[in-house]
């Protein structure tokens, strides 16, 4: 089975790996070559650290585990608590590159420098930028958020929130002061972060507002820097795989992204194996438990950022301070892809009052 991959992002890279563990050869095509930057504030997750764990990647070497966690409104509302989950930082030029060397050295052929420009459906085969033509069995497309090949496929747009970024190199906190930083914005659903990794700090903020209005927020909230970066992350509609028969979409380029945290890597690399479930086994069920995991996920995102309840969840939060913090980390941070429901929710709650 001849299987081409589009995009060496991790989704793409996922894909590749569990493809090799079950004998699939793929060929995955990168425009850039490798180590290339992607703007991302590299926090992993628990759910991360599994999905990496369950392909054998070894990458603590490149993880750093601040120690306190923050979460605040900007205003009254603050949350601390310990970073007791193991919340990592990754920076992704490294962590991309290890995932793609771990790809090649397990025999899987990379096209680096390879802009696939062009697909033909009807005849089965994709053109890069060189002119050069590979036929596929199955095409997949991992090429990330606001992607040209979904446009070209006349595929639904998939919703997409701006992000902007900026990495401070100077200032950086001593090693017990440094932290995850979470602010919420009051009025639309988004956040803004400070991620201190352990030799630069990402300053990020991301949301569906429009350029301008971002930078305003980031501005108000961190001062104005210069060189603000931004880039896209799908944030909000449901993952929607291709109506062409033999193409799939993985990643950002299929909409697997936790809309309320905006976590697409660990998200992107589930729902590689779940493809690779699909073309090898035939058997959907993961990737079903990962939708339904994103639509848990974004009707609370809606909860909680809804005009009305927003003020009203933002009094609970502060009255129930530790409740919310529970949570934060048992429910929204640690919770791996199978917690989705509210009745899972209601179990969480119930556990919480027992350990009371
Ligand atoms: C500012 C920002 C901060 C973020 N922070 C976090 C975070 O802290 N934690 C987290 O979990 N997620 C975060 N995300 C989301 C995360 O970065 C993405 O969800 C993740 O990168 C998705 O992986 P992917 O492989 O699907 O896509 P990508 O990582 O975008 O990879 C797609 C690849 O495809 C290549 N490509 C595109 N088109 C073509 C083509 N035509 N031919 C060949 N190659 C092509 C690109 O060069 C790229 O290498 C953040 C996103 C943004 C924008």
């Amino acid at each position: 089975m001849k299987v081409l991959i589009v995009g060496g992002g991790p989704s793409g890279t996922s894909l590749g790996l569990w493809l090799l563990k079950n004998g699939i050869k793929p060929i995955l095509f990168e425009k850039k070559t490798f180590p290339k930057d992607k703007l991302c504030g590299g926090l992993i997750t628990p759910r991360g650290r599994k999905e990496l764990n369950l392909l054998n990647i070894s990458y603590k070497h490149l993880a750093f585990e601040p120690p306190n966690i923050n979460i605040s409104d900007g205003g009254s509302l603050n949350l601390s608590f310990k970073n007791d989950m193991g919340i990592e930082l990754i920076k992704r030029q490294q962590f991309d590159k290890l995932l793609v060397d771990e790809y090649v050295q397990r025999g899987g052929t990379l096209k680096e420098n390879h802009e696939i420009k062009d697909i033909n459906t009807e005849k089965k085969y994709i053109t890069s930028a060189q002119g050069e033509k590979y036929f596929y069995d199955i095409l997949v497309i991992a090429e990330g958020a606001g992607g040209r090949l979904r446009k070209k496929l006349q595929e639904p747009k998939l919703q997409n929130a701006l992000c902007l970024e900026y990495k401070n190199r100077d200032e950086i906190p001593s090693r017990d002061k440094k932290s995850i930083n979470v602010y919420f914005l009051d009025d639309k659903p988004g956040y803004a972060w400070r991620f201190d990794n352990s030799d630069e700090t990402v300053l990020g903020i991301g949301s569906l507002l429009n350029y301008t209005e971002l930078k305003n927020k980031f501005n108000n909230i961190f001062g104005e820097v210069h060189k603000l970066k931004g880039a896209y992350v799908p944030y909000g509609l449901q993952p929607r795989q291709s109506s062409i028969k033999d193409i799939y979409f993985v990643g950002d380029a299929g909409g697997y992204v936790n809309s309320l945290l905006g976590e697409g890597i660990s998200y992107g690399i589930a729902s590689g194996r779940a493809l690779a479930d699909i073309i090898v086994n035939n058997n959907n069920s993961l990737d079903c438990v990962l939708r339904e995991n994103l639509s848990f996920y974004l009707s609370l995102r809606n909860l909680f950022f809804s005009k009305t309840l927003s003020k009203l969840n933002i009094k609970l939060l502060k009255k129930y301070q530790e409740l919310a913090i529970f949570i934060c980390k048992e429910f929204i941070l640690r919770s791996d892809f199978t917690v989705f429901g509210y009745r899972k929710l209601l179990q969480y709650f119930w556990r919480y009052k027992i350990g009371q």
